[in-house]
């Protein structure tokens, strides 16, 4: 390592009580980009002149065109707190909703995160999202308010209107903090104006206060006031009170190291034996233990290739060692290490338990994957806060270049893992399924300009789910070769049940044997103790039960059932969409005794058609996803706002009208493509809309025909399919 920082940077790997790594949260536009541009600037990483304006973080083309950021890369800082080097790695978030995989994706590699309010918006829908995905993690916030000069320069506010909007945003910030916060966290991570949790200022200006920081160096509010009223005297708020000192300043003193929180994180996040060698390695964050890394983002770099960035939990790693794949199941060699300087990658020969680091040269590596030394538990899968719900075909316009686009695909789906991607090499149709419009034409752009491959896609269609009303009774099937019978029932999951599945209170996976936290958390959840032994699956938020008894050869085929099962949830019997909330048991079995008249052939076929039947009697129905979305528009527009959501099919859940129209609104994910478009006509352009939140809710009865008509249409499903 050359220079003096990267000389730095290697020693303070090594000492983890002077390592910071966090992440910034916050709704788009409220200035994130802004301020962890102005951060790198301050520590050196930057020159300041070009701080805020260069956006060293959105390095996709596209996001600096449309201004947002959209991917999350490292960033790694030394910051110089009372005398002592810290070392602040930085994983940058997008805003926007549409990309939430991202924030939620980072969140499992920081310990801290700053949570950034745009001082007059104040918290917005996208503000919880993040604060819930980064407790989810057990990460802890701390607050900056930005934005501020806004409030003195356009709002005009006194020092008393100043504090009590302050303290109306804290209060909320606290209220989301005490409901969603583990028990022994409720009150000790609320964030306070009085012990500098939390801090204001401007990241376009460059300066941020506190008020241990206003104390010390003497500084009140009518001070900065004035310094705005005084032509470009506010221009030496960034040399009297620097924006990365007073935040770096908060983050070092109010956000744990990793050592501090690997304690109570990882059983939150790894659900090994913990007091196993592993376990205590990595609640200790012992860098001498075996590895284990966490892999949160795959970034494919023009020169480096494939770089897997991510946490080292425990242990160290070594270029050229041998390592094991959980999740891809393979041993593969470490071709590079780096760990960041800046936005810069340095490479390294050894990196070791704490830091936020990079690994070259694993082609089979993907988002989410634990590599280890030998196989382990892995940490848990990274879920994200909602599935994709809108599909479209996407076609290479020549032919010759359909092995391109599933190669760029193939990438894109790497890079971005909330997107999903089906390729059929043999039609050249490719289906991408994303979070919503924008998500996908963002891709879409992505592929036509940084790729430079032409390429045409069908409209967006949205993706629905199946699921039955009532119990189906029980329904028999048997095998092509008549030696096997199988009875099966289906009946609807309970609520309960199904919530803790998708909140991942309840890990998804099959239960091979007794697994202690999953009997305790069905327990919890009311399931009676027989019924917790006969869980055998969960899966996608559906579930498999083995009521059998006494059938000897039933631990040979069990895997088989389950195969059949989980290919049903992915594509359910009415329309191929994919299935929920379905509480499938099987309550009676006649195996064949020889192992050769039970294979696959004879297994599959018939639990499929079983559960066919089943879902069906059950009166099986669509299910369709909704959307919650908070739209702010001027107080006349507020008719054609109403109007306009009405006429979606949506439903009014909060109207609040007071300088402007703030309106909650649940809408239809079919009814919403074209919404910007729509959205902005309705209001002269003046209307702005965020994601809430998004559910799947029942399809109306008198659409149910139809929509499932016209799924089967768009996928050439014959009769019998
Ligand atoms: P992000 O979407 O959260 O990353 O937001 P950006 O950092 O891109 O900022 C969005 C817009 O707000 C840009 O036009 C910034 O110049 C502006 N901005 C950011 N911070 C401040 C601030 O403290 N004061 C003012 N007046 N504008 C700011």
């Amino acid at each position: 390592m050359a220079d003096k920082t990267q000389e730095k940077v290697g020693k303070l790997m090594h000492e983890k009580e002077y390592i910071r790594n966090i992440a910034i949260a916050a709704h788009i536009d409220h200035g994130k980009t802004t301020l962890s541009d102005n951060l790198l600037a301050g520590a050196g990483m930057m020159s300041e002149e070009l701080a805020g304006k260069q956006l060293a973080m959105d390095f996709h083309d596209d996001e600096s065109e449309r201004g947002i950021t959209i991917d999350s890369a490292n960033v790694s800082m030394v910051h110089d707190y009372d005398g002592e080097d810290y070392l602040i790695n930085l994983i940058d978030t997008p805003g926007h909703v549409d990309f939430g995989g991202d924030v939620t994706r980072a969140m499992r590699a920081v310990d801290g995160c700053i949570i950034l309010v745009c001082a007059s918006e104040g918290v917005m829908p996208q503000t919880e999202t993040v604060v819930r995905q980064a407790i989810k993690e057990n990460v802890k916030p701390i607050l900056f308010i930005n934005k501020v000069d806004r409030l003195i320069r356009e709002v005009k506010l006194t020092p008393q209107e100043m504090q009590k909007k302050f303290e109306g945003i804290i209060n909320e910030v606290n209220d989301l903090i005490q409901q969603l916060a583990p028990k022994e966290f409720k009150e000790k991570w609320l964030v306070s104006v009085k012990d500098g949790s939390v801090a204001f200022g401007s990241a376009f200006h460059n300066w941020a206060l506190n008020i241990p920081f206003m104390q010390k160096n003497d500084i009140n509010f009518q001070e900065i006031i004035d310094d705005y009223s005084q032509g470009e005297k506010y221009k030496e708020l960034a040399k009297k009170a620097p924006l990365h000192r007073v935040v770096l300043n908060m983050v070092t003193k109010h956000l744990p190291n990793p050592k501090v929180s690997q304690k109570y994180r990882i059983p939150k996040i790894w659900h090994g034996d913990p007091e196993s060698e592993m376990g205590n390695s990595l609640s200790e964050c012992d860098e001498d233990g075996d590895p284990a890394f966490v892999a949160v983002k795959i970034v494919i770099d023009p020169h480096a290739g494939e770089v897997a960035a991510g946490r080292l939990f425990s242990g160290n790693l070594k270029k050229g060692e041998e390592v094991w794949l959980n999740m891809a199941k393979k041993k593969t060699k470490i071709q590079q290490l780096f760990l960041y300087k800046g936005s810069k990658k340095v490479q390294m020969d050894e990196v070791v338990a704490g830091n936020i680091v990079g690994l070259g040269g694993l082609p089979d590596i993907n988002a989410g994957e634990t590599v280890s030394k030998e196989k382990i538990t892995p940490f848990e899968e990274i879920k994200h806060m909602f599935d994709p719900v809108v599909t479209k075909s996407i076609e290479a316009k020549r032919a010759a270049d359909l092995p391109k686009l599933v190669d760029i695909l193939r990438k894109i789906s790497k890079e971005d893992p909330s997107i999903q991607i089906e390729i059929n090499e043999e039609t050249g149709e490719n289906l991408i399924s994303g979070m919503g419009e924008l998500h996908l034409e963002i891709i879409e752009n992505r592929i036509k300009t940084e790729k430079g491959l032409d390429v045409k896609t069908s409209p967006p269609v949205v993706v629905y789910r199946e699921t039955a009303k009532k119990d189906s009774g029980e329904v028999k099937e048997r095998s092509p070769n008549s030696h096997n019978i199988f009875t099966i029932n289906v009946e609807p999951l309970e609520d309960e049940v199904y919530e803790a599945i998708h909140e991942s209170e309840l890990p998804e996976g099959r239960i091979k044997k007794k697994d202690k936290e999953i009997n305790e958390k069905l327990r919890e959840l009311g399931v009676d103790r027989d019924e917790i032994k006969q869980y055998k699956d969960i899966y996608k938020g559906n579930v498999f039960l083995d009521k059998t008894r006494g059938e000897v050869y039933m631990q040979e085929v069990i895997d088989l059932i389950l195969d059949s099962f989980e290919q049903v949830c992915d594509q359910g019997p009415l329309a191929k969409e994919p299935c929920m909330k379905i509480k499938a048991s099987i309550t009676d079995v006649k195996l064949h005794e020889d192992a050769i008249h039970r294979g696959p052939a004879q297994v599959y076929p018939p639990i499929r058609d079983a559960l066919h039947r089943c879902i069906k009697a059950g009166d099986g129905c669509l299910y369709e996803p909704v959307q919650i979305h908070r739209v702010e528009a001027p107080l006349e527009n507020m008719s054609d706002l109403t109007g306009l959501i009405t006429s979606k099919r949506g439903e009014l859940l909060n109207v609040e009208q007071e300088e402007t129209a703030i309106i909650e609104a649940k809408i239809p994910v079919a009814e919403m493509i074209g919404w910007s478009n729509d959205l902005r006509s309705a209001t002269e352009g003046r209307g702005v809309s965020s994601l809430k939140d998004q559910k799947f809710e029942r399809l109306p009865n008198d659409m149910q025909e139809e929509v499932i008509q016209q799924l089967r249409e768009g996928k050439g499903l014959s009769e019998n399919e």
